[in-house]
């Protein structure tokens, strides 16, 4: 079967797909989800491995998607996820495709809150792990155990230090910014990743936190976290982001990169190549859609691999031009961020 491109209406090609493998989490982040959990999902609702390789292979074999981010709650809470890791890793993007990847292999990255990563980064990447996103907000043990209800912050540090250890072709690190609870430490952290040689990407906070208490005000700009970094330790803007959602600058004394996601003050919607999978099998087009489309029951009826890719078309047909955060007409989605996946 000879690949075509999957595009919206608005002429955007998709070629990531983003996979949530489970609702559940070790940590309770206060922008995220209340100190008691959620109501997490059945097993009997949660895909198995089977299912999202096969969902996986369609967007890859039919449609040239060339990026798989697993995501969660989070991801390594999930039994034998180097299993999954490891089928993933066997899909090549068609030679015949118009990805930049024809003919290669999948990019295939993890985000993680990195508590569990000195126990499996290894299985990771010889599964065929590439690169792996460690979220990171803080680097004082007290705010940490505040913003994640969890006094971790030790074995994630050391997480980090076993991924950078492990050989993978990217490590990054994801810090959310919140003003009034970690923007104090936006240099520190930005000096941690020229100390460890990994890229730090700032993302603005978004409205998908489960207790709703989000406000704009809360919300510090890409220009404000820049202009704050470049006042210590000067930056050139590197030009041309692509699809990819951080907009990077260059440290002019050579110590790296540093990265904003300005989801809010500057969106990138025009540029997304982006769809998600969420661990029950719902199939969204964009992180803040307010409608899925039910791939898990075509999954599990007998349908073919033609009716499945059907519906995924059907549903990138109806893709918007892009979320409506500060507009009037704005709705928040009913999932929150860990029942959706970054
Ligand atoms: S908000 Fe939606 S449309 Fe915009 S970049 Fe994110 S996923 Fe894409």
């Amino acid at each position: 079967m000879t690949a075509r491109d999957l595009v919206d209406p608005f002429g955007r090609t998709i070629r990531d797909l983003r996979i949530s493998v489970t609702d559940r989490c070790n940590f309770r982040c206060t922008y995220c989800m209340p100190a008691e959990g959620m109501v997490w999902l059945p097993k009997s609702e949660i895909l198995s491995f089977e299912e999202i390789e096969r969902v996986a292979r369609l967007f890859v074999e039919r449609y040239g998607v060339d990026g798989i981010r697993l995501t969660g709650g989070e991801p390594t809470v999930r039994a034998h996820l180097p299993v999954l890791v490891a089928k993933l890793a066997t899909l090549v993007v068609p030679a015949d495709s118009a990805s930049p990847l024809a003919g290669q292999p999948i990019d295939l990255a993890l985000t993680t809150n990195g508590a569990t990563l000195v126990n499996c980064v290894d299985e990771l990447r010889d599964a065929g792990l590439g690169r792996i996103n460690i979220s990171l907000d803080t680097l004082d043990r007290e705010k940490f155990e505040r913003m994640t209800r969890r006094d971790e912050l030790e074995r994630v540090l050391a997480g980090i230090d076993a991924a950078c250890a492990a050989g993978l072709s990217s490590v990054k690190i994801n810090a959310v910014v919140e003003r009034g609870a970690n923007d104090d430490e936006i240099l520190d952290l930005a000096e941690f990743g020229r100390a460890k040689g990994v890229e730090v990407r700032f993302i603005e906070f978004m409205p998908l936190d489960a207790e709703g208490h989000w406000v704009n005000d809360k919300v510090v700009s890409q220009d404000e976290i820049v202009a704050r970094i470049a006042a210590v330790h000067p930056l050139e803007s590197v030009p041309a982001r692509g699809a990819a959602p951080a907009d990077r600058w260059r440290y002019l004394d050579g110590r790296g990169t540093v990265g904003v996601i300005p989801s809010v003050t500057k969106p990138f919607c025009g540029d997304c190549d982006r769809v998600r999978l969420t661990a029950d099998g719902q199939f969204r087009t964009c992180l803040f859609a307010t409608t899925e489309f039910d791939l898990r029951t075509r999954l599990r009826d007998g349908s073919s691999d033609d009716v499945v890719a059907a519906e995924i078309e059907r549903a990138v047909g109806t893709k918007w031009a892009g979320h409506q955060i500060n507009q009037v007409n704005f709705i928040r989605p009913k999932r929150t961020m860990s029942q959706i996946g970054g």
